[in-house]
């Protein structure tokens, strides 16, 4: 067993085999603006004055999970996470 990542929180129970999509961060609902990634809780936020925080990251379809792109590439293979953007163009 390798030793678990800071990051890794028992997100397993709700992440494994869950599809994600690359896209630029918009909020799920507007009173929130901003949401965390669920493994490092960088901020994501689609605020452009706010330079500390992530414009585009993995969302779920529903918007309401995000990943950002540091997280996804170290957790898609534990997590099973289904990266549904490499269907698309990738690169932002
Ligand atoms: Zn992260």
């Amino acid at each position: 067993m390798k030793s678990k990542d800071w990051r890794e929180q028992g997100q397993e129970k709700y992440l494994s085999h869950v599809e994600f999509w690359k896209t630029k961060y918009v909020s799920y609902k507007d009173i929130l603006e901003h949401d965390h990634c669920e493994f490092c809780w960088q901020k994501f936020c689609d605020l452009t004055l706010d330079k500390d925080c992530h414009k585009i990251g993995y969302a779920t379809k529903d918007k309401k999970r995000w990943i950002c792109e540091e997280c996804f590439v170290d957790f898609k293979e534990t997590y099973n996470l289904i990266n549904l953007s490499l269907s698309n163009k990738e690169g932002v």
